[in-house]
């Protein structure tokens, strides 16, 4: 027999194009499993000073399209203390919440399985975070609005790249993953792509810029990599490299929002309404994963312990085709 009645829904760490469409996916497969819905404000924190409202299908109207979180979302040291998480827990039970949905990375999922063994409420994970570097999942939702905002950034500096006879370093975000850089590279065609995953780049580096054929390069660099950011990569090379009009552009922020591509509204439609089920079918501390193009469970444990990898065979195609 399942007893839960009623659900508590948030978004947690960084925001990401998608989050809204998981919020309302999993707002409306509640109410239709005839569930009462609580979204708590601003994550952990919200959930410390009872910042949460009830939710209804027309609360969620009109935000599938719409970049960030209409919950907000945050990051709360006081969360990872004992006494904080008991606050939390008296306005879980002053809400009568009986499971929660919580939507973030892995610090978030880290947190909830923290909390949900001290306090025995389940909970259950939506990856959402741009870095696309969580274990278990192909995909996690904003990844692929994040990389198609970083694309078309890249195609129009490629433009003045290639009109001027220039060299960008192009710093894209990712934290200590390249998984942006990466696929971005591939799909703009970048002379080269520096990320975390990958150490001794300098020798290649100086090939790119000291080859004669050559005269625009565009270079990404992850904010991970071990080498440094843009500005210190450039710095480093851009004065024994003077002939090749060495420029910087650092994305930032602009990566993180925007309207969701296509993909990460399905992606994120999909995981929503699996949590509910999940949660439905008595499970708890699981993630939702997108793997093989399928929805699969894995555990909260299994997704903290492990680190994705970035795949040989990507590198292999990024190192064939940059040339
Ligand atoms: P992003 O990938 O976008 O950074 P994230 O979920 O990994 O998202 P974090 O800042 O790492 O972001 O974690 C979000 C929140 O989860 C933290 O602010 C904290 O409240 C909680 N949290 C993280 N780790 C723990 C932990 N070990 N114990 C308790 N709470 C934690």
């Amino acid at each position: 027999m399942n007893r839960i009645k009623r659900i508590a829904v948030f978004t947690s760490g960084g925001d990401a194009p998608g989050m809204n469409a998981a919020v309302r996916a999993v707002v409306r497969t509640a109410l239709n499993y005839n569930l009462e819905v609580y979204g708590i404000n601003r994550g952990y924190m919200g959930m410390i000073s009872g910042e949460f409202i009830k939710l209804t299908s027309k609360s969620v109207r009109g935000i599938i399209h719409r970049g960030g979180t209409i919950l907000r979302t945050a990051r709360s040291e006081e969360f990872r203390t004992k006494e904080g998480r008991k606050k939390a827990n008296d306005n879980l039970v002053k809400y009568k919440i009986d499971a929660v949905v919580v939507i973030g990375g892995d610090g978030s999922f880290m947190g909830a399985g923290i909390f949900s063994q001290e306090y025995n409420i389940p909970f259950v994970g939506i990856p959402g975070t741009i870095d696309n570097d969580m274990f278990g999942t192909d995909y996690t939702i904003g990844f692929d609005t994040a990389l198609n905002t970083v694309t078309e950034a890249i195609d129009k500096i490629k433009d003045t790249a290639l009109s001027h006879d220039r060299t960008f370093f192009i710093e894209v975000m990712g934290r200590d993953a390249g998984f942006i850089a990466l696929k971005a590279g591939i799909a703009t065609g970048a002379e080269m792509v520096l990320i975390p995953e990958i150490s001794g780049q300098e020798e290649k580096l100086k090939q790119v810029l000291s080859n004669p054929e050559k005269k625009s390069n565009i270079i990404i660099v992850a904010e991970g990599n071990k080498m440094g950011g843009a500005e210190e990569v450039a710095k480093k090379y851009g004065k024994k490299y003077k002939t090749r009009g060495v420029r910087v552009n650092v994305l930032g922020h602009m990566q993180r929002g925007g309207s969701p591509t296509a993909f990460d509204r399905y992606l994120a439609s999909r995981m929503g309404v699996e949590a509910v089920d999940a949660l439905m079918d008595n499970l708890r501390s699981i993630m939702i994963g997108y793997e093989n193009h399928k929805v699969v469970h894995i555990s909260f444990n299994k997704t903290n312990k492990n680190k994705r990898g970035i795949g040989e065979e990507l590198l292999r195609v990024n190192e064939i085709l940059a040339k």
